[in-house]
């Protein structure tokens, strides 16, 4: 099977739907989510041979990297871009928090990115496909560094706020959130670094725990968040029909609590469930069945079965057909 590479100008260029983004601000990027990682985890590795890692700082790093990911997966993507489920307030503002621990970018930002994505998956105007250049071998492994973290400091357009979340924009604890986003990037390395010093009560293990739950996590949580859109589009099973090469990869599922069942949430973006499929562990979709049970959460959109069965790729390959 073949499929054509993208035209090689961007598409979307000059439409509403995107804005410029400075030289200055992808240099920013280039540093904060390729240079800045890679070094820190290269770190990480004689550091962890040398003095080894504590249990105080693994639980520490653990529960940032939970916080992050459930973050991203319940707040970010399904409350805040899907609409998956309704919440009250102040789950709705944890939830965002949660999300910024992450620093993937304040939630206006994240959600934009990832409706433009859906909107255009695997076509042009998909602000990351790994499908982009090709499907030779060299197109897809350039494709996929791009869909992993190319496209962050490549782009010369971003998506743009007004044009896809006018709705966010429109929220003041959003809004709120948003201005506040250098504090809560602040945070999510000061948090883990309070909670080692006042452990140990001592500075070593303020800056061990600020090392591993907050440098190394984060460097970790990025590169797990950004294989479902480099891996969960290129490898993986496709039980379900879909325009695009969306896939289910069972090891990014369980790193990103649920989010690597990614084929069905392409079907069905706005379905609170992603894992849908016997023995598909979905934790992220649990949450937010006991926040519902808990009162917290409404108007859960749980799948529906008729359409589970309807979307069912009658054998394979059929879903695998050429998008667009
Ligand atoms: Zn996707
Ligand atoms: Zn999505």
């Amino acid at each position: 099977m073949t499929m054509s590479a993208f035209p090689p100008a961007h598409p979307e260029r000059g439409t509403a739907e995107t804005v410029t983004v400075t030289a200055g601000r992808r240099t920013a990027y280039l540093i904060a989510l390729v240079v800045l990682p890679v070094l820190i985890l290269a770190m990480a590795v004689p550091a962890a041979w040398g003095w080894g890692v504590g249990p105080r700082d693994v639980v520490i790093a653990v529960v940032m990297y939970l916080i992050s990911i459930f973050g991203i997966a319940i707040g970010y993507h399904r409350h805040f871009t899907h609409r998956a489920f309704k919440c009250r307030r102040p789950l709705r503002v944890a939830l965002m928090l949660a999300g910024g621990m992450a620093l993937e970018g304040p939630v206006t930002l994240w959600t934009a990115e990832h409706r433009r994505h859906h909107k255009y998956a695997d076509r042009p105007g998909d602000p990351h496909s790994p499908w982009r250049y090709g499907d030779s071998g060299p197109a897809l492994l350039r494709g996929m560094a791009h869909a992993h973290v190319g496209w962050f400091f490549t782009a010369r357009r971003r998506s743009s706020r007004e044009h896809w979340v006018p709705d966010l924009m429109a929220d003041p604890d959003v809004r709120r959130f948003d201005s506040a986003y250098p504090a809560v990037a602040v945070l999510s390395f000061l948090l883990p670094a309070a909670a080692g010093g006042l452990w140990a009560m001592s500075w070593a293990g303020m800056w061990t725990a600020l090392f591993w739950g907050g440098l190394v996590r984060y460097a970790v949580v990025h590169h797990v968040t950004w294989s479902v859109n480099s891996v969960a589009h290129t490898f993986g099973e496709r039980p379900f029909m879909t325009r695009d090469r969306s896939s289910n990869v069972r090891w990014v599922a369980l790193l990103t609590l649920g989010e690597g069942w990614h084929n069905w949430h392409h079907v069905e973006p706005t379905c609170a469930r992603h894992g849908v499929l016997r023995g598909q562990l979905d934790p992220s979709a649990r949450l937010i069945r006991w926040f519902e049970r808990a009162g917290w959460a409404y108007a859960v959109r749980w799948p529906d079965r008729a359409r589970l069965l309807a979307r069912r790729a009658p054998a394979a390959g059929l879903s695998r057909r050429r998008p667009g």
